[in-house]
C-alpha cells in the first residue's frame, strides 16, 4: 500500500546515554499541578483527580532551536515542567506498577496562547487553540530515570533573558508521577512514545520575539527555546 501524500516521520527526543532517539507518539498534559499556580490563574486546585489536555505529537519541538512567534495571540506564554517518557505498556496500574513502566524524565516547555486558554476556558470550550499550538511542546534530552534521584527536593526553574520567573521544587508537585502515571492508565493504554507534561509551577509569564527562555531541573539535561519575529 502506498500513501497519497508523504507522512511525516513521528518526531523524536534524544536520550542521554543513547545513540537511538526516544520516538514521540503522543504528549499528555497536566493542568494545575503546582498550587501556586493555580492560585495565579485565578483557579482552586481539584484534588478529586488530575485533569488533562493533549498536545499533538507533531507539535513537537528541540530544544536549543528557534520558533516564530505563533499567529493568533498577544498573549503567548512559557510553562516550564517536569516531563515523564513512559517506556513499557501501562494499563489500568496501581502507583507501583505504574513507576516500573516510566523510561525517564526530561525538561519541558509548554508553550501556550494564553489569551485563547483564557477565552475557552471563560465559555466551557476545549483549550486546542491555547494549548495544541505549532511548535509548542519543547524537550530537552531524556535522562533514564534509574539515572535521575528521586523526585523531590529538585529545583524547577525558568528564566526569560537570564531573568529567573519560575522557581519551584519537585516536591510541591500536588499529583505524584507515579499517582499521574497511574490515573492516565485507568483511560488509556500507554505505551513507550508516550510523554506527560506534569504542570507548571507558579511565574508564568509572556515572552514576546527576541526572548531567549532558559530553564532547568536539577539532575536533567537543561532547556532553551529562542522567540523569534511572526511569520
Ligand atoms: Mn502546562
Amino acid at each position: 500500500m502506498t500513501n497519497l501524500f508523504p507522512s511525516p516521520a513521528w518526531p523524536t527526543v534524544p536520550v542521554k546515554g543513547e545513540s537511538a532517539e526516544y520516538p514521540v507518539h503522543r504528549i499528555f498534559c497536566v493542568g494545575r499541578n503546582y498550587a501556586a499556580h493555580a492560585a495565579e490563574m485565578g483557579v482552586e486546585v481539584d484534588r478529586e483527580a488530575p485533569f488533562y489536555f493533549t498536545k499533538s505529537a507533531l507539535m513537537t519541538q528541540a530544544t536549543d532551536t528557534t520558533i516564530p512567534y505563533p499567529p493568533g495571540t498577544e498573549n503567548f506564554h512559557y510553562e516550564m515542567e517536569l516531563v515523564i517518557a513512559i517506556g513499557a505498556p501501562v494499563f489500568k496500574a496501581d502507583t507501583a506498577e505504574a513507576a516500573k513502566a516510566i523510561y525517564g524524565f526530561a525538561c519541558g516547555l509548554d508553550m501556550t496562547r494564553r489569551d485563547l486558554q483564557l477565552a475557552a476556558r471563560a465559555k466551557q470550550r476545549p483549550w486546542d487553540l491555547g494549548k495544541d499550538v505549532e511548535q509548542s511542546a519543547v524537550f530537552a534530552a531524556i535522562t533514564k530515570a534509574a539515572d535521575f534521584d528521586a523526585i523531590g527536593p529538585q529545583s524547577i526553574h525558568l528564566e526569560v533573558n537570564g531573568e529567573t520567573k519560575q522557581d519551584a521544587k519537585l516536591d510541591d508537585l500536588i499529583w505524584k508521577i507515579d499517582e499521574i502515571v497511574s490515573h492516565l492508565s485507568g483511560f488509556y493504554h500507554l505505551q513507550p512514545g508516550d510523554l506527560i507534561m506534569t504542570g507548571t509551577p507558579a511565574g508564568v509569564g509572556a515572552v514576546v520575539a527576541g526572548d531567549v527562555i532558559t530553564g532547568g531541573i536539577d539532575g536533567l539535561d537543561p532547556i532553551k527555546l529562542t522567540i523569534g519575529a511572526a511569520e
